[in-house]
């Protein structure tokens, strides 16, 4: 028999340890410390040249929301789906024709093929998809990110994605089901920051739900938290609520969570502070993008998503035209009176280009 030092194993071991962490030069130039990751370099650069088009629009927007609505198909008791597998794409012809799907296949004939020509899994193109989104977003975090996601196994039933129709109690026990507390899931919808409706009211496809749709900062929190006044398009949809601004869309399900007493101080928390918005936000799309998985199973790619661009600010504005008079106070701390209001005329809030 022969006997190993035990300092030999340790050195080989060192050794191991060394070599993981030496920097590759993938074939595009960029440089990684994981080898792995060299793979999703060129997926990284596929998504923002051929599908974003290398700006925070429709096509980002869309992949953040998948991203949300493919994980969400599941439940901590099990019996709703696993969760970020990319089910949504595998089982499409089931799952798009959900309700609360609509319009999600424009953004599945993107990311659909890409996926095939990369050989990376419908789960991970999703979540991965999502962050690079958000890199092109000012303002918004970079967001740590796993692959390695084997592909779905099961289809994904109806009614896991809270409607914007729903009553509070009931989206924050659906929430609940999947492992979300009520802050996480007003940190999640940070996302709404950088979001408009297509299918509440078509004929103003695109119509935004804060001022900025191209910034991911936190006016969407002190918009919401305005007194709404008008709709912006045929009024009266199902999940709609009246927004204080022409152009803006809001959405029912935001106006209460923003006037709940379960959900209210964290919304109005973020109004004074983007980078807790920013921090809390970033930790929930992680959870959220690991649902039905463990990290210790995936590997740590996050060294490839570009850091988007600075927010141009850090605090919210009342848009022209509103001030603080015109906010409907539902925490029992005050409302921040520091904020400033833009000036200028009171003007409508352009739709977000199709692309
Ligand atoms: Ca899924
Ligand atoms: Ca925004």
């Amino acid at each position: 028999m022969i006997s190993v030092p035990l300092f030999a194993l340790a050195l080989f071991g060192t050794a191991n340890g060394l070599a993981t962490k030496r920097a590759t030069t993938c074939a595009d130039g960029t440089t990684v410390q994981n080898a792995a990751c060299c793979t999703w370099a060129a997926v990284r650069d596929d998504l923002i040249n051929n599908v974003f088009e290398g700006i925070c629009g429709e096509n980002a927007h869309s992949t953040i929301r998948i991203a949300f609505h493919d994980a969400i198909g599941f439940s901590t008791s099990g019996g709703k789906g696993n969760g970020a597998d990319g089910s949504i794409i595998t089982f499409g012809a089931t799952e798009l024709n959900y309700a609360a799907n609509a319009g999600i296949d424009d953004i599945v004939t993107d990311l659909q093929p890409l996926a095939d020509a990369h050989k990376v899994s419908y789960g991970d193109v999703i979540q991965f998809g999502s962050s690079v989104a958000l890199s092109l977003c000012p303002g918004a975090p970079q967001v740590q990110t796993f692959v390695g996601r084997p592909n779905a196994t099961i289809v994904a039933p109806d009614g896991t994605i809270p409607n914007p129709f729903d009553p509070v109690t009931t989206i924050l026990a659906r929430m609940a089901d999947a492992g979300f507390q009520p802050a996480e899931l007003v940190a999640l919808l940070a996302s709404h920051s950088v979001a408009a409706q297509d299918q509440i009211d078509p004929p103003i496809h695109g119509s935004p739900f804060d001022s900025t749709p191209g910034i991911f900062d936190n006016q969407l929190f002190l918009e919401v938290q305005l007194r709404g006044t008008l709709f912006p398009g045929s009024g009266g949809n199902q999940g709609e609520a009246e927004s204080p601004m022409q152009g803006e869309f809001r959405l029912l399900s935001d106006q209460e969570l923003a006037r709940d007493s379960r959900t209210a101080c964290t919304w109005q928390s973020f109004v004074t502070s983007q980078s807790a918005m920013a921090s809390a936000f970033s930790k929930a799309m992680t959870k959220l993008s690991l649902l039905g998985h463990s990290s210790s199973s995936l590997t740590d790619c996050t060294e490839v998503i570009p850091k988007a661009p600075a927010s141009p600010r850090s605090q919210a504005f009342f848009p022209a035209g509103q001030n603080l008079n015109n906010i409907e106070q539902a925490c029992s701390a005050a409302f921040p009176k520091t904020l400033s209001t833009q000036a200028g005329t009171a003007t409508a809030v352009p739709v977000v280009p199709t692309q």
